[in-house]
């Protein structure tokens, strides 16, 4: 089923929640809702859902207006982060619950929905598990259940509130593959929010980015982590520095010298320059580079990573090696991006972004 927002808003007591969101997504996609608390995530998967109503502005299922319809006519199946299960009812009676409550005409019959209970234990992978009780499973198991209690009303759509947030890092690391695969083989479009980055960019099909009730950007896992779109996706997403500079004849500056970066299309005054750690050099016998002083100097199992502090603007930026480079780090360096996003000031809303790539300038 598609679903397409158009020009949502909502907004609690004055205060704005989402400011005019529209989104399509498509049939059979899987998508994030990603962004820091408070971005409006949950209100967005809420209003799609039809537990809360929109301000103004609309929900289409397919060519169907959903956005006055309940949460019923809707036909969604949500999964929240805290297992909503019935704790008297046993597993099977739990999945079976939506089919349950369905109006006479449409009931199945007990056997049926017994025989529907054990399918659907059979697709999460917990086979056997029907006269157990929630307080008799793993968080992750009771998950699982909730997820075809969700698929057993027959979704048209899956919506998802963070429903691995409560769980251990490796179990919620599992389930994250788990759902991956499920999805693949019953092709709902699904709906997820999440806080977690590596959780979105490793999931979904496409990655919605959220920040204070707007949404950033929209794309497929590498085009949000290689070419993002706002300041505010470069830094959420990923590993990165930024720099302060001052465009002047297209060139970029920082301080008063030029560091060889093109900067075309950029009126003169000043900008943010983006890089991440991976994608800084550090250079000699170049004298059109940044100038910094390292600060600090820490190692993981795969990488070095140098920190510094830049010449003239107190910013520390990140500089990221492999971990058997043991050239010795101190003092002053000269770095060159190799890589880079320059956007413009944020006072300067109107001036477009440049990326560039090294050769930095010839
Ligand atoms: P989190 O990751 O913390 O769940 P979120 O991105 O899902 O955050 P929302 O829960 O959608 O964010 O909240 C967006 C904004 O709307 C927040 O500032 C929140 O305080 C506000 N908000 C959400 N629900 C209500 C409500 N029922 N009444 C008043 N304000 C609300």
């Amino acid at each position: 089923m598609d679903i397409s927002v158009r020009e949502l808003r909502k907004t609690f007591d004055r205060y704005p929640a989402l400011h005019d969101v529209s989104l399509d997504i498509q049939s059979g996609e899987l998508i994030a809702l990603l962004g820091p608390s408070g971005s409006g995530k949950t209100t967005l998967l809420r209003l799609i859902a039809g537990l809360e109503f929109p301000t103004s502005g609309s929900i289409f299922y397919g060519t169907e207006d959903a956005s006055g319809k309940s949460v019923r006519d809707r036909q969604v199946g949500f999964v929240f982060q805290h297992y909503a299960l019935f704790k008297h009812m046993t597993v099977a009676d739990n999945i079976g619950f939506g089919l349950k409550v369905r109006d006479r005409s449409k009931r199945p019959s007990s056997a049926e929905i017994r025989r529907r209970a054990s399918d659907l234990l059979d697709l999460v992978q917990l086979p056997g598990l029907e006269d157990r009780y929630p307080s008799q499973l793993s968080g992750g198991q009771r998950q699982r259940v909730a997820l075809a209690r969700a698929l057993a009303i027959e979704p048209r759509v899956l919506l998802l509130d963070e429903p691995f947030g409560a769980l251990d890092a490796k179990v919620r690391k599992e389930l994250r593959r788990w759902l991956r695969e499920l999805h693949e083989r019953t092709g709902h479009t699904t709906i997820f929010v999440t806080h977690d980055q590596e959780e979105a960019l490793e999931l979904s099909d496409r990655v919605v980015v959220m920040s204070q009730g707007r949404i950033e950007q929209v794309g497929t896992p590498d085009e949000i982590y290689d070419t993002p779109a706002t300041p505010f996706v470069f830094s959420f997403i990923g590993d990165s520095s930024e720099i302060p500079i001052s465009v002047s004849g297209g060139e970029a500056h920082v301080g008063n010298r030029s560091i060889g970066v093109f900067a075309e299309g950029l009126p003169d005054g000043p900008a943010r320059l983006f890089v991440r750690p991976h994608d800084l050099d550090l250079v000699s016998d170049d004298p059109q580079t940044i100038a910094a002083v390292v600060t600090a100097v820490r190692r993981n199992s795969g990488s070095r990573f140098v920190e510094a502090e830049i010449d003239g603007c107190r910013s520390k930026v990140e500089i990221e090696l492999p971990a058997d480079d043991m050239r010795v780090f101190e003092g002053r360096i000269a770095l060159k991006p190799k890589r880079w996003k320059i956007f413009p000031d944020a006072k300067r809303p109107n001036s477009q972004s440049v990326v560039g790539k090294g050769p930095y300038k010839h």
